[in-house]
């Protein structure tokens, strides 16, 4: 395992380059001492930050993050977000637990659509749907179980065939689809950026400050980053897949590494190549499938691939990203990316996350990949109610699961290859 505490990427995050530029918070220069210490600034810990202030007006609340926000995966993932849970592949079986989970997740993200509109956080949110597509017989498939799942809960869809996808992405490379309408998609660095600089006063954030170790110092923990140190009684991490990195949870998730770029601006003449829809996004039906997304009038995302522990070499990630984009439009071959970056997430064996109290005075919530953006959301906020006691905190740990085991080095990195190789052969086309 890779020795830093926290992740530090060989490429900035292109959705915070092509914003106007932000002065961050200053670091932790100093020891202080505050009732609670939220460990990293995404959304799970924007959000945990925010609701321990909201059920503790009066606590002293420091917020620490490695990098600058902006920078973490909050900001370099996709920008999909739902309220409607829907799993990747589904089964009837599956359809009460995501009737459950939708359930959770859609009170989070009333609150979070409260904070967007309070405080007039502009992250170009659209509610255009998303579009779960498959190139494959067998994703097509599969697709058509989760369909099932999607008329069985009551979720607003359209089925789209070939023409239909063509039509919208301009792409002729999809046979099956299921536009979902009740998806949003936004400019995810502005969102989280905006998310944190709305923390209310009584909310410190450090950023450039990665926790390098923490230990208990009765009656609490002390954490150290390299300008300072904090004291405390509660700890949360919200580190999502660095948490094994500072001693904990490291039997229950792994670092996950995934791919984007997005192109430079298509010429007038390659406009009609996007398609007719204005904005769309599209998911694999496949976990190891691309995602793609139009962004503003005339660029392309790709997001795709998956590296263990470690980034992948750029020019790899480049060379890959590069053949999902041609075999999908051949004739825009001559277009050239201009950002590429890699994120962290986080792995975990049965995809739950973990989430809850580690020992006295210290919770975490980790293990979020996909649906990060509302799943962190509701996580973190739900972390802070455990922790003050409100609501029920049963019903997370029931509905969400619980991370399961997975094996240490150097069988997890032998495993990862093997289930890398084996399941990258079934998504074929879908990659
Ligand atoms: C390319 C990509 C595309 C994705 N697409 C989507 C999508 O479309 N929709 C969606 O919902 N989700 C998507 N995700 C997943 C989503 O980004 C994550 O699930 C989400 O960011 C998890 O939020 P979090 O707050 O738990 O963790 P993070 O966003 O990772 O936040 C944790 C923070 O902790 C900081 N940190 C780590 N270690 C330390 C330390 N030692 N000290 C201090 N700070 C530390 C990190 O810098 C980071 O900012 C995508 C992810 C990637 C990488």
């Amino acid at each position: 395992m890779s020795k830093l505490t926290y992740p530090k990427y060989a490429n900035t995050c292109g959705w915070n380059t092509m914003l106007p530029p932000r002065t961050p918070r200053a670091p932790l220069g100093e020891d202080i001492t505050v009732d609670y210490a939220v460990v990293g600034a995404g959304y799970t810990g924007v959000a945990a930050a925010r609701r321990l202030q909201e059920l503790d007006p009066q606590a002293r609340i420091a917020l620490i993050e490695a990098t600058t926000v902006g920078e973490g995966s909050s900001a370099r993932n996709s920008g999909f977000t739902t309220p409607d849970v829907l799993p990747r592949t589904a089964s009837m079986e599956m359809a009460d637990k995501a009737r459950n989970q939708s359930r959770l997740f859609t009170e989070a993200f009333d609150w979070l659509l409260g904070i967007i509109r309070d405080n007039d956080i502009a992250c170009d949110m659209q509610k255009v749907g998303s579009i779960r597509a498959a190139a494959t017989e067998e994703g097509e498939a599969s697709l058509r179980k989760v369909a099932e799942v999607a008329r069985a809960n009551n979720l607003q869809h359209t089925i789209l065939d070939r023409a239909g996808i063509r039509e919208r992405i301009g792409a002729d490379y999809y046979r099956y689809g299921l536009h979902m309408h009740d998806t949003w998609l936004l400019q995810p660095a502005a969102l989280i950026r905006g998310l944190a600089d709305a923390l209310p006063a009584t909310v410190t954030l450090y950023e450039q400050s990665p926790v390098r170790e923490m230990r208990r110092e009765s009656p609490g923990w002390r954490l150290a980053t390299e300008g300072g140190s904090i004291r405390c009684r509660t700890v949360v991490l919200a580190n999502n897949g660095f948490i094994p990195r500072l001693g904990y949870l490291k039997s229950r998730m792994a670092t996950i590494f995934t791919y984007a770029a997005v192109t430079e601006a298509v010429k007038e003449n390659d406009i009609g190549h996007l398609g007719q829809s204005p904005a769309w996004g599209l998911l694999p039906s496949h976990r190891l499938g691309t995602t793609l997304r139009r962004i503003g009038r005339d660029r392309l995302m790709v997001r795709s691939l998956y590296a263990h522990d470690q980034e992948i070499v750029q020019a790899t990630a480049e060379r890959q990203l590069r053949d999902r984009f041609h075999r999908r439009w051949p004739e825009l071959r001559h277009v050239d990316f201009e950002f590429i970056w890699g994120g962290a997430t986080a792995f975990t064996m049965n995809g739950a996350p973990w989430w809850g109290k580690l020992e006295e005075g210290l919770y975490a919530s980790g293990g979020c990949n996909g649906s990060g953006l509302a799943k962190g959301t509701m996580l973190g906020r739900r972390l802070a109610e455990l922790i003050r006691g409100v609501g029920d905190a049963g019903e997370v740990e029931t509905i969400m699961g619980e991370a399961s085991w997975i094996a240490p080095e150097p069988f997890r990195s032998i495993g990862f290859r093997v289930i890398s190789a084996l399941e990258s052969r079934k998504a074929g086309l879908e990659a």
